[in-house]
């Protein structure tokens, strides 16, 4: 069989990409080797897809060239995205910092792209996997489980490695060393930590005890959000966002209380209530299981109008700055996204196109660039693809 534009990988990147070749009159061939396209668009947002976040920026994402995104970023923002959302009438909510999810399902963001995909004149094929890629005089020859592809242009849409059992696998990356590309180290991201042995020991039955707003910190960078303790770990918004950050051996500080100064607080409290215990008091700033179990650790509980005003700002300093030792991360596991990948230094920035061999595009998240939390990892996705489409 003879295409135009063969893509490797039916998901956010690879279908945006075959949209917008396909409205150019390319002819376009998207294979995946799942047994439904796009998997992770259906997982997404809790079964509510965080399709864009308002606030995207080119300072939202990791890469080793942080300048890399910001072409494909300009020429394919969230307001592009929320057209095609509107088009299709998908009702949609702003839940917090600029984060658009749908009112229904993530169903209905598939749905829009194969709808477009067919107006566009694309076929998409899953259940087809690819075993073998050659570069021929005319472009590239592709062994797939539906018989040898011809393609001018090859596009590796293939994503990371999280969630393996959603048909994640390594192939964009080999594909990339195939073709002479560097492939930067990679890792989980966008996953909860895990802490081990005493440190393990001295959270791990406050498993489900959530904080609604701490700062997680490491070195200059810092998130203000929700925290979970898990059987494991921790989790919830913020330690997701750091985790990205954070290698094993960093310095891992939590703001337990980022909105109130605690050691002024303290004092006042000590004037207020002087026959209470630390701990009840701690209690209404913090959860019940979590201010007693910090006594037990760090604090000691004894009435307020037994602590100096110097340890009390020592107490507050602690709680501003809670020192946690973690492990690791849970792992692709349950990652939201993989770190690293296809160097950048390799591609064009306006296209997607490999600098070694014409013809050749990486795109969405098998490249290193890496968002947020919050739909910034989607519409990097969506703007890759589009520069590649615009191309192909
Ligand atoms: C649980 C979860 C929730 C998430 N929620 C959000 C969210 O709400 N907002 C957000 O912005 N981001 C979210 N993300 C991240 C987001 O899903 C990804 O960053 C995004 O899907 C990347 O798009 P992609 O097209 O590059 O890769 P993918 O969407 O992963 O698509 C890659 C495709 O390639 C196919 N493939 C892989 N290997 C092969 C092969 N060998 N042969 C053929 N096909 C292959 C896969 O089957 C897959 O369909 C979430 C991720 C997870 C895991």
């Amino acid at each position: 069989m003879k295409v135009d534009v063969l893509i490797i990988g039916a998901g956010a990147a690879g279908l945006m990409c075959a949209i917008t070749a396909g409205q150019r009159g390319r002819d376009v061939l998207v294979v995946d080797h799942a047994n439904k396209v796009g998997k992770k668009i259906l997982m997404s947002g809790g079964g509510r897809c965080n399709f864009t976040n308002l606030g995207v920026t080119p300072g939202c994402y990791l890469s080793a060239n942080p300048h890399f995104a910001k072409s494909a970023l300009a020429r394919y923002t969230p307001w592009d995205f929320i057209a095609m959302v509107e088009k299709h009438r998908i009702a949609y909510h702003e839940k917090e910092l600029g984060q658009l999810f749908c009112d229904e399902s993530s169903k209905l963001i598939v749905r829009m792209l194969m709808d477009e995909c067919a107006q566009a004149g694309v076929r998409v094929e899953a259940n087809c996997g690819v075993d073998r890629v050659r570069k021929t005089d005319e472009g590239f020859s592709v062994h797939t489980a539906r018989g040898e592809v011809h393609a001018q242009s090859l596009v590796v849409a293939t994503g990371g490695l999280s969630i393996p059992s959603m048909g994640a696998t390594g192939l964009g990356y080999e594909l990339a060393r195939q073709f002479g590309h560097n492939v930067l180290p990679t890792r989980a991201g966008l996953a909860p930590l895990t802490l081990s042995g005493k440190h393990q020991e001295r959270y791990e039955d406050l498993a489900g005890v959530a904080l609604p707003m701490v700062e997680a910190r490491v070195g200059k960078r810092s998130f203000r959000a929700g925290m979970l303790f898990t059987h494991r770990g921790i989790s919830g918004p913020a330690i997701l966002q750091i985790s990205s950050y954070w290698q094993p051996g960093d310095d891992l500080r939590i703001d337990l209380l980022p909105d109130m100064d605690a050691g002024a607080w303290l004092q006042a409290q000590r004037g207020s209530r002087p026959a209470a215990e630390l701990k009840n008091v701690l209690a209404d700033a913090l959860p019940r299981r979590l201010a007693q179990r910090l006594c037990e650790l760090w604090f000691d509980s004894r009435p307020m109008r037994q602590y100096r005003e110097a340890e009390l700002a020592a107490i507050g300093g602690q709680l501003h700055d809670w020192p946690i030792v973690a492990s690791g991360t849970e792992g692709y596991r349950t990652a939201e996204v993989t770190l690293g990948g296809v160097d950048t230094d390799g591609l064009s920035s306006s296209t997607m196109q490999s600098k070694l061999t014409p013809g050749l595009f990486f795109i969405g998240e098998v490249v290193d660039v890496t968002g947020w939390l919050g739909g910034y990892n989607f519409q990097w996705a969506w703007a890759s693809g589009h520069a590649a489409g615009e191309v192909v």
